[in-house]
């Protein structure tokens, strides 16, 4: 990665947007790897393919838990 000398980090606003619901992972507003769905829970997501990350553990459980209480 190819950092940018520019870039004042204490000038920029980074703030916490979330917790992994899965991990309780800080998720920060100035970096990628992280979801939010309808119920504002955070998760991370790498938004790679052949990744498996805590948003897909996420879906697999509540896809686990809808079969279950059909
Ligand atoms: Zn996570």
């Amino acid at each position: 990665m190819v950092s940018k000398k520019t870039w004042n980090k204490a000038r920029s606003k980074v703030i916490k947007a979330g917790i992994c619901t899965m991990c309780d992972k800080a998720l920060m507003s100035n970096e990628g790897g992280w979801i939010v769905n309808a119920n504002k829970d955070y998760f991370c997501e790498s938004h790679k393919a052949n990744f498996f990350s805590c948003f897909d553990e996420y879906l697999k459980q509540l896809k686990q838990w809808k079969e279950l209480n059909r």
